[in-house]
C-alpha cells in the first residue's frame, strides 16, 4: 500500500518549495491509490514558530492538497505531531541503545566548543566521528564503571549514532538513480537530545516506520542525510521506504536557490498565503492575497520540475493526479518565472465563470457600488485582459466612475475644432434611442458617421476619450450600453464643455 507523508517542521511559513514537495507527495500518493499524510515535525522547540503549523494547514487547504491523516483530522497512527509522540520514541531509544549502532555521550556543549576551537586553531574542522569519538566522553571511550557513575550522578547525556567505519552504502533514489557514500565522511549524529527528545533524524525514521510510509519524497537538502537514515533502518531492523529527492527551485536567473529575497527583488510572493512574522510583525506576501487563484497556483507549482505527457500545461489537480509520474520528475533544478506564474493565472481567469469572478471581486476589499447584472457584464468584457481579478476593476474603472481628466496625448490625437459640436449632436442621437443596447448604438453610430461623411474612427475616438478618459477599453458601443444612456450623455457633455 502506498503511503506518503509531508513532514514539515513548523519553523516558519511554508514556501514555494514546501508547497511543491507537499503537492508531489499528494499527487504520487493519489496516483497510486494510496494515502497522503501530514505529520508535523516539531521536536526542535528552539526553532518553533508560533502559528506556523496553522499556517501550513491553511495553506495546504487553500491549495486543495487535503491530507487523509493529519494532526487536526487524526487517523489510525495518531498523534501526528511529533511533540506528542514522546512515549513511542522512548521505547525505540531503549531499543537502539541495546544495539551496536548507538552510544551515549556526556560531552557538554562547552567541552565540544573547546575541542572545536583546538581543531580550528590548527586549521582543521572538528567532527564527532569514528576518528574522534575515542578521545571524547562517551560510553565507547569510558569504562563501564565510569559510565554508570555518571548516570548515577544524573549527568546529562545525548544518544549518538555510531557511524560504522569505512562502509560503502548504496543509495537508491527514484529521481536521481543510484549513488554511493562512504561512512567515513559521515559523523555520529545526535539521535536523542539531553532532554530525552529525539532529533529530526531519529524521530523521522521512527515515524515513517510506525506510520507505514512507503515512499519518502522530499527536498534535495535531505539527500546528505540519506546514508544515516538507511543505516538507522538497518539498526532498527526495519525495511526502509523508497526515496525520491526533489531538485531545487531556482532563481529567475536560473542560478542558485530561489530565496525570499528574490521575491522582494522581482516582486512576486514566495509563500502561498500572507504570513505575519510573530517576532517582527513583518508581513510576507502570499499568492492568495496577491490575487492568484489556487488552481493556477498549484498548476504553476506542479510544473516546476515535472512535465506531464505531451507537454500539456493547463491541468486540474485531478488531471495532474492521473498523470503524475515520479520517473518524469526532472533531475535538474526548475527555474521559477514570475511571468509564467502570471500567465497561469491569466489562463485560469479565462476558465473561471463570470459568476465566480464576481464573487471573488465582491469578497475583495474593492468597494463595488454596482448591480450584479452590470458587474457581470463588465467582467465578461474585461476578463480577457485580466491577469488578476482586480485587473477587471482597475482596467475597467471607467465603468464605475466618470473620468476626471483626459489623457493629454490622446486628446491631441482625437480632438479637433469640430469635435465638440459633433459629439453634442451624437449625444442627441443617443438620447432619442429607445432600446439602449450595443447593437442599436452601433448601428446609430454607423449611420451618424456616414451622414457626416466621416469614417467611424473619427467619431469613435473622441467618444471613447469622453467616456473613458483615455483611448483604451472594449468596444465603444459596449461601453455605452453598460454605462447607460444618462451617464453616457452626461460624460459627453462634460467632455465637450
Ligand atoms: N521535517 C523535515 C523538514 O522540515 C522533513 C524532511 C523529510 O521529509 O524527511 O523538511
Amino acid at each position: 500500500k502506498v503511503r506518503v507523508r509531508f513532514a514539515p517542521s513548523p519553523t516558519g511559513p511554508l514556501h514555494l518549495g514546501g508547497v511543491r514537495t507537499a503537492l508531489y507527495d499528494y499527487l504520487f500518493a493519489k496516483n497510486q491509490g494510496g494515502e497522503f499524510v501530514l505529520r508535523i515535525e516539531d521536536t526542535d522547540t528552539a526553532r518553533y514558530v508560533e502559528g506556523a503549523e496553522d499556517y501550513i494547514e491553511e495553506a495546504l487547504e487553500w491549495c486543495g492538497i487535503i491530507p487523509d491523516e493529519s494532526p487536526k483530522k487524526g487517523g489510525k497512527f495518531a498523534p501526528y505531531r511529533q511533540s506528542e509522540r514522546r512515549n513511542i520514541y522512548d521505547k525505540y531509544t531503549e531499543q537502539i541503545l541495546k544495539t551496536d549502532y548507538a552510544y551515549i555521550a556526556f560531552d557538554t556543549a562547552e567541552e565540544l566548543d573547546t575541542i572545536r576551537a583546538e581543531y580550528e586553531a590548527k586549521g582543521d574542522v572538528f567532527s564527532y566521528d569514528n576518528k574522534t569519538r575515542n578521545r571524547l566522553r562517551n560510553s565507547l571511550s569510558l569504562s563501564e564503571e565510569e559510565v554508570q557513575k555518571l548516570l548515577d550522578e544524573k549527568t546529562p547525556y545525548v544518544v549518538r549514532f555510531k557511524m560504522p567505519v569505512d562502509r560503502t552504502l548504496g543509495l537508491v533514489d527514484i529521481i536521481r538513480g543510484n549513488s554511493a557514500v562512504n561512512t567515513d565522511v559521515l559523523d555520529d549524529k545526535v539521535l536523542v537530545k539531553n532532554d530525552g527528545m529525539p532529533t529530526y533524524h531519529f524521530a523521522n525514521i521512527i515515524d515513517d516506520h510506525e506510520m507505514e510510509i512507503s515512499h519518502v519524497i522530499r527536498g534535495e537538502e535531505w539527500l546528505p542525510s540519506l546514508g544515516l537514515h538507511i543505516l538507522l533502518y538497518e539498526a532498527m531492523g526495519w525495511e526502509a521506504p523508497q526515496f525520491a529527492h526533489l531538485s531545487l527551485i531556482l532563481k529567475p536567473e536560473g542560478k542558485g536557490k530561489l530565496s525570499k529575497r528574490d521575491g522582494d527583488k522581482f516582486g512576486f510572493p514566495v509563500f502561498p498565503l500572507n504570513f505575519t512574522d510573530p517576532a517582527t510583525g513583518n508581513i510576507s506576501k502570499g499568492y492568495r492575497e496577491s490575487g492568484y487563484l489556487p488552481e493556477a497556483f498549484i498548476n504553476m507549482v506542479a510544473l516546476l520540475g515535472w512535465s506531464p505527457a505531451d507537454d500539456k500545461e493547463i491541468l486540474t489537480l485531478e488531471e495532474m493526479t492521473k498523470e503524475f509520474d515520479l520517473n518524469k520528475v526532472h533531475k535538474a533544478g526548475a527555474r521559477f518565472s514570475k511571468e509564467k506564474s502570471e500567465w497561469f493565472n491569466h489562463q485560469y481567469i479565462q476558465k473561471t465563470s463570470d459568476e465566480d469572478l464576481m464573487n471573488i471581486l465582491k469578497n475583495s476589499d474593492l468597494n463595488l457600488n454596482i448591480e450584479d447584472e452590470k458587474l457581470l457584464k463588465i467582467i465578461h468584457l474585461m476578463k480577457e485582459r485580466a491577469t488578476f481579478p482586480k485587473d477587471i476593476y482597475e482596467n475597467g474603472k471607467f465603468f464605475f466612475e466618470a473620468p476626471t481628466s483626459y489623457d493629454e496625448k490622446a486628446s491631441k490625437k482625437a480632438w479637433n475644432d469640430e469635435t465638440s459640436s459633433l459629439l453634442t449632436e451624437f449625444a442627441e442621437n443617443l438620447n432619442s434611442l429607445n432600446d439602449f443596447i450595443s447593437e442599436n448604438i452601433k448601428q446609430n453610430l454607423h449611420d451618424f458617421a456616414e451622414s457626416k461623411g466621416l469614417g467611424m474612427g473619427k467619431v469613435m475616438m473622441p467618444l471613447r476619450l469622453a467616456l473613458v478618459g483615455e483611448l483604451k477599453g472594449p468596444d465603444v458601443p459596449d461601453i455605452l450600453e453598460l454605462i447607460g444612456k444618462e451617464e453616457s450623455i452626461a460624460r459627453i457633455s462634460n467632455a465637450v464643455n
